[in-house]
């Protein structure tokens, strides 16, 4: 097949068809209607074999996963995705392994209602990206600057599973590492409750640390408050599952801000680990009140 067969063959099979998309795949560019009264929340991610995925990951993962983690930053924003872009390099034109990876790219697609509006198709050493449009009425996107002191930080899920399937054959942890669930109908509910929002994608400590920085406030959160799942607290012990959880990446959980008086409108699913002060230092306490070091902050793109 060649470049425009692999294309027709592959991007023409999504089931999605908005409304608002006027033109999608086949012509220069896609044209778009918007409605009045939106802001457009806009955002790209890269994965690149080696890098942030290993070899033989299985194509329907890498799929799920490239547009997950794009997914993930329109529900940081609290936005409500819309369309997607996507480019691909193959080292070489496999119609299987392209079956594979758009099963799972659609599948999630499908799930939040997200059309593929343009694509590009290249050869070189495997890569993807994708860029995620979403939907957000003006004034409430969730943003990292906005951060107040006395907010409860929360976090959405368990931190350090996904870490843990960086070295585990163990499909819970596989799961949660190549296939994360966007937090998006989540991000939606916190747009009138949360003050400042972030997705967990390169560890805790150095999530956090973006929304301190960008809202010029510190932060204490505790040890024992982090939330390990029990097949993380099984598989090892305590000190290494802390270290995961507050320096691995990939988790895709939200971790948010909310001000005292909103905090019972947040769902019980979701865990509270401390608290924003005027303060800008970023304190880790364990349970006795002692400081937390951690061993590594996060990770470091360079
Ligand atoms: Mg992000």
């Amino acid at each position: 097949m060649n470049e425009f067969d692999l294309i027709q063959h592959f991007f023409l099979k999504q089931k999605i068809k908005r409304q608002d998309v006027t033109l999608g795949i086949g012509d220069d560019a896609a044209l778009l209607s918007l409605k009045k009264g939106q802001s457009l929340v806009i955002t790209t991610d890269t994965m690149v074999e080696g890098v942030h995925f290993k070899p033989h990951t299985h194509p329907a993962h890498l799929g799920h996963k490239i547009l997950a983690v794009n997914l993930s930053d329109l529900a940081a924003m609290g936005a409500t995705p819309a369309w997607v872009t996507l480019a691909l390099t193959l080292p070489e034109a496999n119609p299987a392994w392209l079956e594979a990876f758009g099963s799972g790219f659609f599948s999630l697609a499908e799930q939040f209602q997200v059309e593929l509006i343009g694509g590009d198709l290249t050869r070189g050493p495997l890569s993807m990206t994708v860029g995620a449009y979403g939907l957000v009425p003006p004034g409430l996107a969730l943003r990292r600057d906005t951060a107040k002191p006395l907010d409860k930080i929360f976090v959405s899920n368990t931190l350090g599973d996904a870490a843990f399937g960086l070295t585990s054959a163990n499909p819970f942890f596989l799961k949660k590492l190549e296939t994360p669930i966007p937090e998006i109908t989540l991000g939606e509910s916190l747009r009138n409750t949360a003050h400042a929002c972030i997705d967990v994608s390169d560890g805790l400590i150095a999530d956090l640390s973006h929304i301190l920085a960008k809202s010029g406030v510190g932060a204490t959160i505790f040890t024992h408050k982090i939330p390990l799942s029990e097949e993380l607290k099984k598989h090892t012990d305590y000190e290494k599952a802390l270290t995961l959880a507050l320096s691995g990446g990939d988790d895709y959980v939200l971790c948010f801000t909310v001000p005292p008086k909103n905090a019972h409108k947040i769902s019980s699913k979701c865990t509270e680990i401390g608290f924003i002060t005027e303060n800008p230092e970023f304190r880790i306490l364990n349970e006795d009140s002692s400081t937390y070091s951690p061993i590594t902050a996060g990770y470091q793109h360079f």
